[in-house]
């Protein structure tokens, strides 16, 4: 969408930052809906959000992409159980050409910051390049794992070779027979180093924690069956449908019986010793938590890079960068040629300090104090009018975020409804309803395998679990299916009128 920099700033109805898979799915319930009144802000050149960010070589989906895309739009064409990058991003960018979301975007728009008018009743969110941008109602899409961690490690701004991170990965740099560092042995990193083993000369995988890893179900989904999808969408509804039940099952193991865990622990410790002879190798990939309580990676190919020549597991951690070496906590130094950085995302602070203002310019952050919380994952009390999609404690760890995406769309929808409805202009959810709702979350958290005494990114340094949510996520569906009116303290426009 073209931007007119001397055009007055035209208040829309609803202002969307981001469009990946939350973005876009707001956006195209928002048009089916009749409401056309709406602006998408996007830092990118192009929609997908993770999917446009993330290409490193071999970067593809956990959940099977049958249940991994909207419900409302089936893609029969997927060629693998486990779509790879390029055709989740095509996916993506075919969802926003079939409902005409482009003109309702405006790329290049990375939002510095975005502020609540309580006498407006108005959101203005303001760019890195200055533009600013009106909404009454503001819904982040943003996603919980956007930014990239980089890891503290003394010495690394000495680094004079290649460095990058995997959600920047430079494919102009030639990887071939390079001598290389990889950081980090979490979901990107198990995807990648298979392919980078290919190539690479040699691979110094520094390894802090070793993952607990799966067999990959994975299977290429031939001509004839894609076929039949096309022909009979039931059909694809109905596997669809199978998986979904089959990864909700899991919930069982994570969230109500831990003990359940025994078993997977079982075929994850079978998985390792069918794929390394090496003993020595194995008892550096062998964790020593309870499998679970990291998010739990699936992959055939991970175990048989790491037995190659060319790969050496590192379990010492990082002493020291230097300007073209690694020394390890042992004083071993290894020369490379490249680092890249497998360490994740920032996902305990999805937004930096002064990034959302609410009411009475308060900054998320401060009304945060205990760590990120809203209700039902959505509502911030203080921040009237904004929601959050993918917003604390609505993390899966077991099942496909595009159904938690779909359940918090609809409720926002709902929502949306209902100010118009009952003339509001401003909804803003009552403290005690979040306190009640994030009282019993974390009292559920509590009994789960993610809390059984790992350090993962699902807990922040307190110990407290914000990005997951504890359970069942047709629950969750339950929860979002109507907005909460009761639960909020309601605006009316005449009432502010009269004020
Ligand atoms: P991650 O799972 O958070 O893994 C980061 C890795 O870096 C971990 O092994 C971590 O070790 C290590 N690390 C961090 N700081 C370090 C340091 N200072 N020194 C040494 N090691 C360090 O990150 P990710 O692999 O990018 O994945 C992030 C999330 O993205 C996933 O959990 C998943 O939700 C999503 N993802 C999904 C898919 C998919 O297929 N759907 C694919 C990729 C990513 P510790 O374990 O010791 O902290």
């Amino acid at each position: 969408m073209a931007y007119d920099a001397g055009k007055p700033v035209e208040a829309k109805q609803v202002l969307i930052i981001g469009s990946g898979f939350a973005g876009l799915g707001m956006a195209i319930k928002l048009r089916e809906a009749g409401i056309e009144d709406f602006q998408i802000l996007e830092r990118g050149s192009d929609v997908g959000g993770t999917w446009r960010d993330n290409h490193y070589p071999g970067c593809a989906c956990d959940v099977q992409s049958h249940l991994y895309s909207f419900s409302f739009e089936p893609n029969p064409d997927w060629t693998r159980m486990f779509a790879r990058q390029p055709e989740i991003r095509a996916y993506l960018e075919k969802c926003a050409t079939k409902y005409d979301l482009r003109r309702h975007i405006v790329f290049g728009a990375n939002v510095q910051n975005a502020r609540y008018d309580e006498t407006a009743a108005m959101w203005t969110v303001t760019t890195e390049d200055g533009r600013s941008f009106k909404g009454s109602v503001l819904v982040s899409g943003m996603g919980g794992l956007s930014n990239p961690a980089m890891p503290n490690v003394k010495g690394l701004e000495k680094f004079k070779g290649k460095a990058f991170h995997s959600a920047h990965w430079d494919h102009s740099y030639d990887l071939t027979g390079k001598k290389v560092a990889v950081i980090g042995t979490g979901a990107s990193a198990i995807q990648f180093v298979p392919q980078l083993q290919k190539v690479a000369g040699r691979v110094d995988l520094y390894q802090r924690t070793a993952p607990w890893i799966m067999p990959k179900p994975d299977r290429e989904i031939g001509q004839i069956e894609r076929v039949l999808y096309r022909k009979f969408p039931a059909l694809q509804n109905a596997y669809r449908t199978a998986i979904y039940w089959m990864l909700e099952s899991r919930v069982l193991g994570f969230a109500v019986n831990p003990k359940l865990m025994t078993m997977v622990e079982g075929i994850a410790r079978g998985h390792i010793r069918k794929q390394i002879k090496d003993p020595v190798l194995r008892a550096k990939v062998t964790p020593d938590y309870t499998i679970g309580c990291k998010r739990i990676l699936i992959s055939n190919d991970y175990y048989p890079a790491l037995a190659q020549d060319n790969v050496e597991v590192i379990t010492d951690n990082i002493a020291e960068v230097r300007a073209n070496s690694i020394v390890d906590g042992n004083g071993v130094e290894r020369k490379v040629d490249a680092i890249i950085y497998g360490t994740g995302f920032k996902a305990q602070d999805p937004m930096p300090r002064g990034t959302v203002f609410g009411k009475g310019g308060v900054d998320l952050l401060d009304a945060w104090k205990n760590g990120p919380e809203a209700y039902l994952g959505l509502s911030v009390a203080g921040f009237p009018n904004f929601f959050m999609l993918v917003g604390p404690n609505t993390g899966l760890g077991h099942n496909s975020m595009v159904f938690m995406i779909e359940s918090q769309v609809a409720y926002v929808m709902d929502a949306l409804k209902t100010m118009k409805a009952k003339k509001l202009r401003a909804v803003d959810v009552k403290p005690d309803a979040q306190v009640t709702f994030n009282k019993g979350i974390q009292g559920q958290l509590s009994k789960t395998v993610w809390t059984s005494g790992c350090k993962s990114w699902y807990v922040d340094a307190n110990g407290k679990n914000t990005t997951l949510w504890p359970g069942f996520t047709f629950v969750y569906r339950g929860k979002t299916r109507r907005f909460k009116a009761g639960q909020y303290q309601l605006e009316t426009a005449a009432a502010a009128a009269a004020a």
